[in-house]
């Protein structure tokens, strides 16, 4: 292409709005437009990326023997309402009526639409396993849209659901989606890593997230020192740490403690850490009320403690709750005497002569031990931080790093197949239902992470792989008409040899054209300048080094296309 009939209408100034490096720099770079909150338009650059990214993805699900399709963006209410989620998704499903009063939504996924494609057409056992996908666009009414497209409300997605007659061969294509999911981020260029993800209720270790590592990631990965454990906050287990404890009981006593409710202010008043106290917190779940202990120091990782109890519902329980089971009011909670069930969090084990709430206003107790009350049992519920030991090895410890979830490997098993009543006969006649999985990659987020991770003060550093263009040729004087041939030799040459190549030949100071091609990101530069070229030189460069490399005319075309092929093949 050539840079003066492309539209890139670049910008020099920092967009108020960006809040992340990628955002600022799509903005800048002629990438995306914002029409309305978290909803974009793709630039002719960006696109060019998004499409690089379809295309990888595409050739990896290929592959793997995933076939790809096209659903409709707009479902109806009737499929939502067989899986139950007409109610429970939340306000995130954007729903509407037509002119007949229907109801409809945009889909935010297509588990729906798929196993009512598949329920209908797929009766018999000869006919699985079956993956389908599709590149499509989403919509989410997110709470909170920012960071550009990174969360967007509409978003392109590319989703995969698989459909298997049994448990082992949906192991089997889970693991294919696994390995194209490695192939797909290698490919991009990402240092990434895979963590385990929570699976909610159905449980295993049957989920996956692909975290592009970045420092302005939204999410947290713990991960071990010494071993491959690694999980998303959400998920992580802790360690139990072993340290003796006697068994004493029957030493409490009573403290006064006006007006000091929280741990801070307890600990404070009382002189002491607050990891010598335990926190009693009692929540509603819809399996009645419970109180949950704590160490002071700890915060409660709801995501756990929902999957540990089968809770379908978790929250912290009002203050009327909290004196009708304590007979306290809120901030004085503590585990001697209650009737509701007491899950303990580990630390509880190893801990003596702590402080708890005395269940009565402005009132503690001191030198409490585990004798004193009873509890259900011991459970890992706290949420990890960095330096807690590890849960699987027994030397590591925890670290916390940040990433960016590009994608998501879940395995669904029974979950939609029997609430939408997605069956087929087995060799004998029998029926039964299929064994599902589901696998999602944010396309658009996916070439916001490259930015996330690959940029610097003159802008972005993109992988080639998915970079807009390969190569920027670019002739210093475009009036000097040798320089021209020579540039243009070269383009010609690199375009026969199917290299994605931009000719600057705009009329422009050459500061204006360095700069517009490193903000972009162009991986390779060729500079064809004056001086050079008296002794038949061009000057080659990447965009993440300083260093130039003099070459002659004739060799230039194919030292890039040597360096295009090799950091595709890397
Ligand atoms: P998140 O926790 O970031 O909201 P999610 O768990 O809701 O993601 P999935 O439902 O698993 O996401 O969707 C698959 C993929 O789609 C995600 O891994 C992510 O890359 C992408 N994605 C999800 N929500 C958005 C969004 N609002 N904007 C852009 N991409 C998104
Ligand atoms: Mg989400």
């Amino acid at each position: 292409m050539l840079f003066s009939k492309m539209f890139i209408p670049t910008v020099k100034e920092d967009p108020k709005e960006a809040e992340v490096v990628s955002h600022r720099l799509m903005l800048r770079a002629g990438f995306i437009r914002r029409l309305a909150s978290g909803v974009y338009t793709w630039l002719p650059l960006g696109l060019r990326s998004l499409r690089k990214v379809e295309q990888i993805i595409r050739e990896e699900m290929n592959r793997k023997g995933a076939q790809e399709i096209l659903m409709p963006a707009v479902q109806p209410k009737e499929l939502w309402v067989e899986s139950t989620r007409w109610e429970k998704y939340g306000k995130e499903l954007l729903r509407f009526t037509d002119r007949n009063n229907r109801e409809l939504c945009l889909g935010p996924t297509h588990e729906e639409v798929v196993t009512d494609l598949v329920r209908r057409e797929v009766k018999s056992y000869k006919d699985l396993p079956v993956t389908l996908y599709q590149i499509q666009t989403k919509f989410r009414d997110e709470i909170r849209p920012r960071f550009g497209i990174m969360r967007s409300r509409e978003f392109s997605m590319k989703d995969a659901y698989s459909f298997d007659t049994d448990e082992a061969g949906a192991g089997k294509s889970y693991m294919d989606m696994y390995e194209a999911y490695n192939n797909i981020f290698d490919r991009c260029g990402f240092r990434f890593r895979v963590v385990e993800a929570d699976t909610g209720q159905i449980g295993g270790s049957f989920s996956h997230e692909f975290m592009v590592l970045a420092e302005t990631g939204e999410d947290i990965i713990i991960s071990c020192d010494t071993c491959g454990y690694a999980a998303n906050l959400e998920r992580a287990e802790v360690g139990v740490a072993q340290k003796a404890v006697s068994g004493k009981k029957g030493a409490h006593r009573r403290v006064e403690t006006p007006n000091q409710r929280k741990i801070d202010e307890v600990s404070a008043f009382l002189g002491i850490s607050p990891d010598r106290l335990l926190k009693t917190i009692i929540y509603n779940t819809d399996k009645g009320s419970i109180g949950v202990l704590v160490r002071g120091d700890r915060e409660i990782n709801d995501t756990k403690l929902k999957n540990l109890l089968k809770l379908d519902e978790l929250e912290l329980a009002d203050e009327r709750t909290i004196e009708e089971k304590t007979g306290g009011p809120l901030g004085f909670s503590g585990p001697i005497g209650l009737s509701i069930p007491l899950y303990a969090d580990m630390d509880l084990k190893f801990m003596e002569d702590f402080v708890v709430g005395g269940n009565e206003r402005d009132v503690h107790v001191a030198d409490v031990n585990v004798g004193d009350f009873s509890v259900t049992g011991f459970y890992d519920v706290k949420v990890a931080v960095p330096g807690d030991k590890c849960p699987r090895c027994d030397k590591g410890s925890l670290v916390a790093t940040r990433g960016i979830e590009v994608g998501h490997i879940f395995k669904l098993g029974l979950k939609y197949s029997q609430s939408m009543n997605a069956t087929f006969l087995d060799s004998g006649g029998k029926e039964h239902f299929m064994v599902m999985g589901c696998y999602g990659i944010g396309v658009g987020r996916t070439v916001a992470a490259a930015i996330e991770q690959g940029n610097d003060e003159n802008g972005m550093i993109l992988p080639l792989p998915i970079a807009p263009f390969e190569v920027d040729v670019l002739p210093v004087n475009t009036t000097h008409p040798e320089s021209m041939e020579a540039a243009r030799k070269i383009y010609n040459e690199l375009l026969a040899k199917g290299v994605d190549a931009l000719l600057d030949d705009r009329d422009e100071r050459p500061g204006v054209k360095f700069k517009d091609c490193d903000l972009i990101g162009i991986p390779l530069r060729v500079t064809v300048g004056e001086r050079n070229l008296k002794e038949g030189l061009v000057e080659i460069k990447r965009r993440e080094s300083r260093e130039f490399e003099k070459v002659p005319v004739s060799e230039a075309a194919g030292r890039i296309i040597k360096y295009v092929e090799d950091a595709k093949h890397r």
